[in-house]
């Protein structure tokens, strides 16, 4: 028995004899950025531990809006993140198509039945007149909302207009009185008046379905029993009710989660420095780290634990621990966490993972141009070796070891000169320092520091001032990794030629 198996076991028998099917139905607008997948990855999750289906279905009716390439950004970034689905574009199944542009028809069947059934009426509105009508709205301070003019006509009207071939729309006829209550398994009961939801546009004039029939016809149709989105479309929901009601239809559950916010709590965007997957990528975080920290914005296990394996997220997750309340995208947590997934990394692994972005071009992030590509893999790993405990991306790797690959280094001769020293007594102790590593027999760094230790206390320097000299010296930078063992690695030719050069300088 799996462990998932285990875990269906002790689901509650509700649970237990429907198998979940939920879906991710996101609208090729816009390339989706990082929060759009911590949304489609507890659903994903769910569907995983409870052994249900996790179904894509692409809501792309608004075809003037849709962006070319969405739709592959989406796949590859669901393939990087190794989030699959078990219906949708290209692996299809039985409920297909699952885009919906290629189910018009269905929807304007549904459409005519709720117009037959006087659940919703033709509006032959003109734009000028839903324009005119708009602004008295605003003039009167009153919210913008159809005046229901069509949903009022007389047979005899309705009969000319279409006698006169005019266009129309499908408007939903929303009752009038009343109130609807969304049951929401994450918020409660939500209560709105039905005065206040609009009669809206649910078939366009070019026969093309609007969202809010579209999606219930779909959500209907593929059998889905949880819905989980964003908590925006809250205010939608008594409308979509008020649909399911009409067409006499049995309601999903509804689990409204909490919308992606910035750590300043504003809505996340793409506006709102939103990255994409593609650029969490570029810069070198992994997969794995990204997959983790975005199971934890809206949802805990236990308001402790933060590191979890994808097995143990679909071991342990469960929508009765998805908060209310706005989760939170800090990208400090991101980089500490992917920190952590990078030290827990072999070593071998991580220079396997690090090689293509030391590789890539400098104008890519990767190491100076002039430094010969491939790199040597065995040096790279020693390099790689000191570094490891610091790294934090993979993108950074390059920046941080670069002086271990150059032919020449650039910095400030002053650099040289530590605090409390001057130049004359750094070139001295630079000069001291030479001689000492020349004389040893091996290239150790054990065997360097006692040395240089004793030649400081000599020379009246605190080590940490003459320490400070070489590093600048055999790297062009003020932090390194222990300096004799950067040393040690940077091999006796190249520290040598470096401190040689530095004593140039200083001379
Ligand atoms: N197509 C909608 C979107 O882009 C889906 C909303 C829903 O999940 O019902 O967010």
């Amino acid at each position: 028995m799996t462990q998932i198996d285990n875990q269906l076991e002790k689901m509650p028998k509700e649970e237990a004899g429907r198998k979940p099917r939920l879906r991710f139905a996101p609208s090729p607008t816009g390339l989706m950025h990082i929060g759009g997948y911590r949304t489609m990855l507890f659903s994903w999750l769910y569907a995983r531990h409870t052994g249900g289906t996790f179904i894509l279905r692409i809501e792309d009716t608004d075809v003037a809006r849709t962006v070319e390439g969405a739709v592959e950004f989406l796949l590859d970034g669901m393939r990087w993140l190794g989030i699959d689905y078990d219906e949708g574009p290209i692996v299809s199944g039985q409920y297909g198509p699952y885009y919906q542009t290629q189910r018009k028809a269905i929807y304007q069947q549904y459409a005519h039945q709720l117009i037959e059934s006087g659940h919703a009426y033709r509006c032959y509105c003109t734009a000028e007149r839903l324009e005119q009508m708009r602004n008295a709205q605003a003039a009167l301070k009153l919210p913008p909302r159809y005046d229901r003019h069509c949903r009022y006509l007389t047979e005899e009207q309705r009969a000319a207009n279409e006698a006169a071939g005019l266009k129309y729309v499908v408007r939903i006829a929303m009752p009038l009185e009343g109130e609807t209550v969304v049951h929401d398994e994450i918020h409660g009961d939500i209560t709105f008046k039905n005065s206040d939801i609009d009669d809206a546009v649910i078939l366009k004039s070019d026969g093309f379905a609007l969202y809010h029939l579209t999606s219930i016809v779909d959500d209907h149709l593929m059998g889905i029993t949880h819905v989980l989105r964003g908590d925006e479309w809250i205010s939608s929901a008594p409308r979509h009710i008020q649909i399911y009601k009409a067409l006499g239809w049995e309601l999903p559950l509804f689990y409204h989660v909490p919308t992606v916010l910035g750590k300043d709590k504003k809505k996340l965007s793409k506006r709102h420095n939103a990255p994409s997957w593609i650029e969490l990528k570029e810069n070198g975080f992994l997969p794995e780290a990204v997959f983790n920290f975005l199971a934890l914005i809206g949802w805990s296990y236990d308001d402790k634990t933060e590191l979890f394996t994808r097995e143990e997220l679909i071991r342990v997750f469960t929508l009765d621990r998805v908060g209310a309340a706005g989760g939170i995208y800090d990208p400090d947590k991101l980089l500490w966490m992917n920190g952590v997934y990078i030290r827990q990394m072999p070593l071998e692994e991580l220079v396997e993972r690090a090689l293509p972005y030391m590789e890539r071009p400098e104008s890519a992030g990767g190491l100076p141009d002039s430094v010969k590509r491939p790199l040597d893999r065995e040096y790279t790993s020693r390099v790689l070796n000191l570094e490891h405990e610091r790294l934090k991306t993979l993108g950074e790797a390059a920046e941080v070891v670069s002086f271990f690959f150059v032919d020449e280094l650039h910095y400030d001769t002053a650099m040289l000169v530590q605090k409390g020293m001057d130049a004359g007594r750094t070139l001295v102790g630079l000069v001291r320092a030479r001689d000492l590593f020349n004389s040893l027999e091996e290239w150790k760094h054990e065997m360097m520091e006692p040395p240089m230790r004793e030649l400081a206390a000599e020379l009246g320097m605190k080590p940490g001032q003459l320490f400070g000299a070489i590093r600048v010296a055999i790297s062009g930078r003020t932090a390194t990794p222990p300096l004799f063992e950067t040393m040690e690695v940077l091999g006796r030719e190249r520290s040598m030629a470096r401190i040689e050069k530095a004593i140039e300088r200083l001379a």
